[in-house]
């Protein structure tokens, strides 16, 4: 039987999230931090694990099937790949940033100005959009320290909080690009049939995340009123409990609008609401 292989992240801000994903796919293998490959027992794949700007790339070549990665990680190095899934992790945002008490304040304001960044190409397709000329200074790490340095009058970089730019002296004052981890493939890998079956995987476990099991007790009288701010269930179950005139409830809801929904529940006579997680959904 062949085997699939698939590129993550060696270290770094994606490297947990993509082995737990994995792993709660019901994936076996060892995570030995120094080995660049490593087996799954129990399904055919491969794991590589490479530096992140290396991934796109290998996975366009065909060295690797499939392969987790950020979008702008993909946007940067304008390969041809297919994209399979978003992942819902490795979530940030792409942002000008200036010192505090710099003149630009626009992004018109930074035509003829330098811009350090380690996204040359994000930012300049950015730049030619908006028709402004720039001087990028690419540089492949600290890029926030470049203004203080006097190598830049500005800064492209991931803001995630915003701490490492007020450490530095800087504010953010346009936002480029969003980006979350996204699993990419190999064009044609689409269609085979253990990307399929590792794909259901991996949403049946993304669906699991973002919904709750709850378990509740009411009194009968109040049952109507309950199952009515039940959301987007199909139809809950309710049993007997051993106590005359009660019953109990067990549905599933999204994780978004949780404690909303948990209020009015409590409101509208709900008890003794247990709430667990959910490992996998199958659909
Ligand atoms: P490598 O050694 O693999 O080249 P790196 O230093 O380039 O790693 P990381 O800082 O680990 O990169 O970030 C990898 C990716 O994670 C980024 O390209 C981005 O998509 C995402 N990312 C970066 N910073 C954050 C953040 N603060 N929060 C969430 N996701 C982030
Ligand atoms: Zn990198």
């Amino acid at each position: 039987m062949k085997t699939l292989k698939i590129a993550i992240q060696k270290s770094g801000r994606l490297n947990e999230k993509s082995v737990e994903l994995l792993k709660n796919c019901g994936l076996s293998f060892d995570n030995y931090k120094s080995s660049l490959i490593t087996q799954v027992s129990n399904f055919p794949l491969e794991i590589l694990f490479l530096r992140d700007d290396d991934i796109p790339e290998y996975v366009q070549d065909g060295i690797a099937d499939i392969g987790i990665v950020g979008e702008n990680g993909i946007a940067e190095t304008d390969v041809d790949v297919t994209y399979l899934q978003r992942l819902g992790f490795g979530k940030c945002k792409l942002k000008l940033a200036v010192p505090t008490h710099s003149d630009i304040k626009t992004v018109a304001d930074l035509n003829g100005k330098s811009i350090a960044t380690s996204y040359p190409v994000i930012l300049q397709k950015f730049l030619d959009k908006e028709g402004i000329q720039s001087d990028i200074k690419t540089i492949s790490g600290s890029v926030e320290i470049s203004p203080g340095l006097g190598l830049a009058d500005a800064i492209f970089d991931i803001v995630s909080t915003g701490g490492t730019l007020r450490s530095n002296g800087l504010k953010p004052f346009a936002d480029v690009m969003s980006s979350e981890a996204v699993l990419i493939g190999r064009k044609g890998i689409e269609s085979d049939a253990l990307i399929t079956e590792l794909m259901q995987r991996i949403q049946s476990v993304m669906r699991a995340k973002e919904t709750k099991y709850v378990v509740l007790n009411v009194a009968k009288s109040n049952l109507d009123k309950v199952l009515a701010l039940l959301p987007g269930v199909k139809s809950p179950s309710v049993l007997p409990l051993a106590e005359e005139g009660w019953v109990a409830v067990h549905t599933v809801i999204p994780e978004t609008d949780f404690w909303n929904h948990i209020n009015e529940l409590k409101s509208a006579g709900a008890q003794g609401i247990v709430v667990m997680p959910i490992e996998k959904i199958i659909m």
